[in-house]
């Protein structure tokens, strides 16, 4: 099975995108850590890269597309992959449709993730990331046992760039400039299903568990 994530940044795919992979073999691709894997190269590329992403602009889509589509065609992906981040822009959705049907794959539901501004805000500020494994915590919804500190690995948990205010602001108005194209786009391909992003994690997860049951996709 192939699905997509789609909703702004605070909408809580990563977290959904987490827990489908736990329970389903499926490869979360999320063009977001992809990219900070990049910088942390510190090539001439990545620090491209950077640039845009502590803007909260849009990297270039060759750059992304590239990536994805490789990641894609590993092993590891035989089984399906859950797409979080990506497509962003129409022109990725065309993209991504065209690679597929070269390989012979397609999607099979886009989960549109409507989340309201204030909850998406408020969830981006108050996030902490391990700088070890990845694992994302939030300051009041979601800590740590001890302050700062990964429950996983023990590492120091940091604010990543792109979530202190300005930035958000930037990325959720970015987001808004694209969406609508692109939720048109899986509309019409009758592949968009859409779940209430303000809803907490674990309620909202029995509700996407629900409803790829109730297509047969697990
Ligand atoms: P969020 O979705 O919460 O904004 P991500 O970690 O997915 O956070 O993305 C962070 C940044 O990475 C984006 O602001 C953008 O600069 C870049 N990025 C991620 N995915 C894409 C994409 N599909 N196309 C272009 N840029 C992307
Ligand atoms: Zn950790």
């Amino acid at each position: 099975m192939n699905m997509v994530l789609l909703g702004p940044p605070g909408a809580g795919k990563g977290t959904q995108a987490g827990f489908l992979t736990t329970a389903y073999d499926l490869l979360h691709v999320s063009t977001g850590d992809m990219l900070r894997e990049t910088v942390k190269e510190d090539s001439k590329t990545g620090r491209e890269i950077a640039e845009y992403m502590n803007r909260g602009e849009l990297v270039a889509d060759s750059i992304v597309t590239r990536a994805v589509i490789e990641r894609m065609s590993r092993p590891d992906a035989g089984a399906g992959v859950i797409l979080d981040g990506y497509p962003r822009t129409r022109t990725q959705a065309e993209s991504l449709d065209r690679s597929l049907k070269e390989s012979g794959k397609s999607l099979d539901v886009v989960f549109y993730f409507k989340t309201s501004e204030d909850v998406a805000i408020r969830r981006l500020s108050g996030r902490r990331v391990c700088e070890n494994c990845g694992r994302n915590y939030h300051v009041v919804n979601m800590p740590p046992s001890k302050d700062g500190v990964c429950d996983i690995c023990g590492e120091k948990l940091f604010q990543r760039e792109d979530d202190r205010p300005e930035t958000v602001k930037n990325r959720l108005f970015v987001y808004g400039e694209s969406t609508e194209d692109l939720i048109e786009y899986y509309r019409a391909s009758g592949l968009l299903r859409e779940v209430n992003g303000d809803t907490p994690a674990e309620e909202l997860f029995e509700e996407i568990k629900a409803l790829l049951l109730k297509e047969s996709l697990i």
